[in-house]
C-alpha cells in the first residue's frame, strides 16, 4: 500500500538541501511527539523516518522521494533537553532557515501531542506559521492515549489554546491510524 519512498538526502547545512522540482511537505514537532511515528504511519511504512531516541540521527533535515510526486521533510525534533544550547542554537538555524527560504516547501504539519498543552517552542511555530502563506495543519498526536471524555474535552479546547479554526487540527494516532487520510489529503491539497 502507499507510494514507493525512496531516501534522498539529510542536510546537516543549509547547503545541504536536494536540488529538485519536487513540492515538499515537512514535519514539524518537539522531540519524541510522535514525528517519526505518524510520519511512518501517513507512508504506511515501518522504518521511514527515525526517532529521536537516537538523537544523533535525528538532528539533519531529511529528505525522502514519495512515488516522484511530492517530497516529504522530516524537520528535527526540537526541544530535546539532553543536548547543549550550542547544538540547539545550530539546529534551530538549521530549520528556521528551511522554513523561511525553501521555495519547495508548500505545506507543513505541525505535530503536537493531543494530550497536552502546546509548549512555547509549539506556540512559536504556530504562530509563525500563522503569518505566512504556507499551508498547514496541526496534527494532533497520541489520540488513543486519551480516554473518550478527556477526547472530547481537549477536542474542545485545543483550537482556543492554539488560536485556530477547529478545521486547522487533524487528530491522529499512529497506533490506530486515526487521522490518516485527513493528513494524505492535506498532502494531496497541497502538492
Ligand atoms: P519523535 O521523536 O517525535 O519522532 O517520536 P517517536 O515517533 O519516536 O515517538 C515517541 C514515542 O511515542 C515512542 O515511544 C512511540 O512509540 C510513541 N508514540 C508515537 N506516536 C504514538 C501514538 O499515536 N500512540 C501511542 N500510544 N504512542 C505513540
Amino acid at each position: 500500500m502507499g507510494n514507493k519512498v525512496d531516501f534522498i538526502t539529510s542536510a546537516f547545512s543549509t547547503d545541504g538541501y536536494p536540488n529538485h522540482q519536487f513540492p515538499e511537505v515537512a514535519f514539524s514537532g518537539r522531540s519524541n511527539v510522535g514525528k517519526s511515528s505518524l510520519i511512518n504511519m501517513v507512508l504506511g511504512r515501518k522504518k521511514v523516518a527515525r526517532t529521536s531516541s537516537t538523537p544523533g540521527r535525528t538532528r539533519s533535515i531529511n529528505f525522502f522521494n514519495i512515488g516522484d510526486r511530492y517530497c516529504l521533510v522530516d524537520l528535527p525534533g526540537y526541544g530535546y533537553a539532553k543536548v547543549p544550547q550550542k547544538i540547539k542554537d545550530s539546529w534551530n538555524e538549521l530549520i528556521d532557515h528551511y522554513l523561511h527560504y525553501r521555495k519547495n516547501l508548500k505545506g507543513l504539519v505541525q505535530i503536537i501531542d493531543a494530550r497536552h498543552k502546546p509548549s512555547e517552542e509549539d506556540m512559536m511555530m504556530i504562530d509563525w506559521l500563522k503569518a505566512t502563506d504556507i499551508e498547514y495543519i496541526i496534527a494532533a498526536t497520541k489520540v488513543d492515549k486519551l480516554k473518550n471524555k478527556d477526547f472530547v474535552k481537549q477536542k474542545k479546547k485545543l483550537p482556543e489554546l492554539l488560536g485556530v479554526e477547529t478545521d486547522k487540527i487533524v487528530y491522529t494516532s499512529a497506533k490506530d491510524r486515526t487521522g490518516r487520510k485527513q493528513v494524505l489529503g492535506f498532502i494531496d491539497s497541497v502538492i
